[in-house]
């Protein structure tokens, strides 16, 4: 393809993702053309189509889209001081979209994966990054004259923040569609919490593949009335459908589900004295950690799904896989040898017992003095046969039996930000990415290394475990570690109990948000249980009554849990 007229090579360049020899190319096309322009309306446009109309024919995969709107954006970096110099800088964009990850929250891989299909199909994006607070996403919207609002995030306190997002721009007359995405994100909660908010269409988009078709009714002079009328009927059947729906599950009283508990035979199972008790900072290498990555969610991130390592095989997928794990495989040796990136642990073990729901951590031996109250959460759903509700407390044994429990928190997310700023100025979305992507696969590689040092050698209750890979992911390990805002500890902020009680910001740089995300995101803490009957689960749905009881153990408001806790509720607060 090297031979071939300068034009089609520019957008083989783009269909196939190669930006190797863009640079030079764009420069030749430049220079014989009458304006620099024509360079982007011609070859540039045609090539970016072809790239369009293949992903929404789901004939190309995200990544490949990424690897174009590389080539795109290194071709127009290289035109922009020609097109500013003859003032001619007014590419018509099809449209311009604010996008931005709300105060509190630090995840951005999904709001850049959208930015970038939106860049790549003709859309201006005005990317104002993570923790905007709603007065500046307002403020920008109205200055630069956007005609679509984003926003992004991951935890579910962000949910709370879009509600006051939306509440902010109706009150302040920004009468602009509100397109809401993340993980926690869904179709009930925009339907039943962030539309009712607004007269303005909210429109919840699923993934990066949706972004460009409703963006593309939204601002189509033909089909946006219609569309928004659709949206706007979707979400009322979403309401009608809640509200006469029967509350799901049956629930049993809190007393009920107390008497239900686990009890475990502590004197069958007595628990283990750690080896190293105390807190420890732990310092590990990316060597360390990669044999210990599972590599499943990172395809998930770029929307391929399935599991690896059958992914490589898939008969559409495969090759898509492959290439994109050799892309990862060859950033790590860089990481690894060039020092990008820092890990860094912190983990610690106390004496501990089990109050009712509660699990009082000791400051030492004497278990004299408490350091911490952890309250925690227990499963209210109607149960059959012997299976008991769960509450973590249940884990750990009544005071009376000396029993312990573990926490952590791990990083390798130090050196990211600056890393991937620098990628950015490069016009390097898919190696900014790639990078945030791979960071968190190192984070979850050092929560299972280190949680399988605390087995072996730190508190020691599997001296001879001998897991590999698999069996890690497979959880076959004795003990969990659950981690606060996950199913079995829905509350976010139990991770300032667990930071203060490991030092955990001085020791390991990672801080906590007013939402309690961590930041770098490439995170994880949690706690530890060591109980060979300790399991993972969730707490599901819990009723007003356990709702003001835990508020009380906490103590703090109970509007203050149900906010927290708002995905958790079996009731409407
Ligand atoms: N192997 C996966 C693990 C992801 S889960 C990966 O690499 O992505 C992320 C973290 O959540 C785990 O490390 C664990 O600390 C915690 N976790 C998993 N299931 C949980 C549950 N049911 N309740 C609380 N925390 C959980």
């Amino acid at each position: 393809w090297r031979d071939a007229p300068v034009e089609d090579r520019i957008s083989h360049a783009l269909v196939h993702g190669i930006d190797r020899f863009i640079d030079a190319d764009t420069e030749e096309a430049r220079q014989a053309a009458d304006r620099p322009l024509d360079v982007i309306e011609g070859p540039l446009m045609a090539g970016m189509n072809t790239v369009g109309d293949l992903f929404g024919a789901g004939k190309m995969f995200l990544p490949q889209v990424v690897k174009s709107a590389r080539v795109m954006k290194k071709a127009v970096a290289v035109l922009l001081p020609y097109l500013e110099a003859e003032d001619d800088g007014s590419m018509v964009a099809k449209g311009r979209i604010l996008m931005a990850t709300v105060k509190g929250d630090v995840h951005d891989i999904g709001k850049n994966i959208v930015g970038v299909v939106l860049q790549c199909n003709g859309y201006e994006v005005v990317d104002l990054g993570v923790m905007v607070p709603a007065q500046k996403i307002l403020d920008v919207a109205r200055d630069e004259k956007v005609d679509i609002v984003g926003l992004s995030g991951l935890i579910t306190p962000s949910l709370d923040e879009m509600v006051y997002v939306a509440e902010e721009m109706e009150r302040q007359g920004l009468n602009l569609p509100l397109l809401i995405g993340g993980a926690t994100t869904s179709k009930v909660h925009t339907a039943l919490k962030i539309d009712p908010k607004r007269v303005d269409p909210v429109i919840h988009v699923m993934d990066a593949s949706r972004a460009v078709g409703v963006v593309g009714k939204l601002l189509s002079e033909t089909m946006s009335a219609s569309y928004v009328l659709d949206v706007a009927a979707e979400l009322e059947e979403v309401r009608v459908r809640r509200a006469n729906k029967k509350p799901g599950g049956r629930r049993v009283e809190l007393s009920v589900a107390r008497d239900n508990a686990l009890t475990i035979d502590f004197e069958r199972h007595p628990p283990v004295a750690p080896l190293h008790p105390g807190v420890h900072t732990l310092d590990v290498t990316v060597a360390q950690l990669r044999p210990f990555i599972d590599w499943t969610p990172f395809f998930h991130v770029w929307d391929l799904r399935g599991r690896y390592p059958a992914i490589l095989e898939h008969a559409d997928m495969g090759d898509q896989a492959k290439s994109l794990l050799e892309d990862a495989e060859e950033m790590l040796d860089r990481i690894e040898s060039e020092g990008w990136l820092q890990a860094k642990a912190r983990v610690g073990i106390f004496p501990a017992n089990r109050v009712g729901d509660d699990i009082e951590i000791y400051t030492d031996d004497t278990r004299q003095r408490v350091a911490a109250i952890v309250p925690t959460l227990r499963q209210q759903n109607a149960k059959s046969g012997t299976q008991p509700n769960l509450a973590l407390a249940d884990f750990l044994a009544p005071k009376g039996t000396e029993d312990w429990i573990g926490a952590f928190c791990v990083t390798a997310g130090i050196g990211v930000a600056e890393k991937a700023a620098e990628f950015e100025s490069r016009q390097d979305d898919y190696q900014s990415i790639m990078l945030k992507a791979v960071a968190d696969r190192l984070a979850e590689a050092n929560a299972e290394f280190h949680h399988q040092v605390l087995r072996t050698h730190l508190w020691g209750f599997s001296p001879d475990e001998a897991l590999a890979n698999e069996a890690l992911i497979n959880e076959d390990y004795v003990g969990i570690r659950p981690a606060p805002g996950y199913p079995a500890c829905p509350d976010h902020t139990m991770k300032a109990v667990l930071f203060e009680l490991l030092n955990a910001t001085e020791t390991t740089g990672v801080v906590l948000t007013e939402s309690m995300a961590m930041m770098p995101a490439a995170s994880v803490s949690g706690w530890y249980f060591a109980h060979p009957e300790s399991r993972y689960f969730g707490v599901g749905k819990i009723d007003k009554q356990q709702v003001v009881d835990y508020a009380q153990r906490v103590g703090v408001e109970v509007s203050v849990v149900e906010r927290w806790l708002s995905p958790s509720l079996s009731y409407d607060s």
